[in-house]
């Protein structure tokens, strides 16, 4: 089997649409070899995804995505092969759901004000027992035909600076990267370019996250052109980072994304995953 690898992805135990069990039996069509799982701020989806994965003879390796605060921005961090069962990360994730919990009762009650009622109660039907995020409400509001796509969701009313966007508190970086490198794993700052940054910012953070103990940069996510590419990889190599392939899948309704359907990383990179593969 030749070697392919996808070091971010989600499952229902967050915002993605498959359970970990198809998410898994798609990687297995997609000849992928090496997963990771990695959803919002849970672990919640890698017991299932493990058994699968052993059922199909892939490598599964236990991940996470991370919400981080940093000068009161936001960026997640992917967590790749860490052990779920460290206790510190474990209560740390508690924290984070009660953070996502107060949050998404915040921006129900500002789509309240727009008009859009019990948007607490749909996000929650959609979210199930896993972690409530942006996505659901955006799910929610186009099943209510409030708006006419999920982008246009993001647009009208969830991205930063729209009605019911919520400024919010996440763990900080510091504290984020010591429970992955603790676990046992990999910090990997997860779509670099899609932070709206400015190149000095960018720098910034990457020289604290590097500090902290960071040791990763996705070069190539899901959707990356070649400019893209070369851009992060520079990163990469400025910032004596390792580099990753993630495709950030979450559905099968994104024609764009697809797992373990990702450009290689620039040969000057060194992967990531010799550090766990
Ligand atoms: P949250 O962590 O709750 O803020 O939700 C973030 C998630 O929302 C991301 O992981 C994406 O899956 C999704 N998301 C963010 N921005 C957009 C966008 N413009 N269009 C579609 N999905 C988005
Ligand atoms: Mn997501
Ligand atoms: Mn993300
Ligand atoms: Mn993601």
């Amino acid at each position: 089997m030749t070697f392919k690898i996808d070091l971010h992805c989600h499952s229902l135990a967050s915002d993605g649409a498959l359970s970990p069990t198809q998410l898994i039996e798609r990687a297995a069509q997609q000849q992928v070899t090496d997963i990771a799982l990695t959803d919002h701020d849970t672990t919640a989806g890698l017991e299932e995804a493990g058994n699968t994965a052993k059922q199909h003879g892939i490598n599964l390796i236990p991940g996470i995505e991370l919400s981080t605060s940093w000068n009161n921005k936001c960026f997640h961090i992917v967590g790749a092969n860490i052990n779920p069962d460290y206790a510190p990360l474990q209560e740390g994730i508690k924290n984070l759901k009660k953070i996502r919990i107060a949050r998404a009762e915040k921006m129900a009650k500002k789509l309240a004000k727009k008009g859009i009622a019990d948007a607490m109660e749909g996000v929650l039907k959609k979210a199930g027992q896993g972690m409530i995020t942006r996505s659901h409400f955006a799910d929610f509001l186009v099943a209510g035909n409030h708006v006419s796509s999920v982008q246009n969701a993001f647009d009208r009313y969830l991205a930063k600076g729209k009605p019911a966007f919520v400024s919010t508190v996440w763990t900080e970086l510091d504290q984020t990267i010591s429970w992955i490198n603790d676990a046992g794993g990999v910090a990997i700052l997860a779509h670099p370019l899609r932070y709206k940054l400015t190149a000095s910012w960018l720098r910034r953070f990457l020289t604290a996250f590097k500090e902290m103990g960071g040791a990763g940069i996705e070069v190539v996510t899901g959707r990356s052109s070649p400019g893209e590419i070369s851009k992060t990889a520079a990163y990469a190599q400025k910032f004596d980072l390792y580099g990753s392939i993630g495709s950030d899948f979450h559905t099968p309704n994104n024609s764009w994304v697809e797992l373990g359907r990702l450009n290689t990383l620039p040969s000057n990179i060194k992967p990531v995953w010799e550090l766990f593969c």
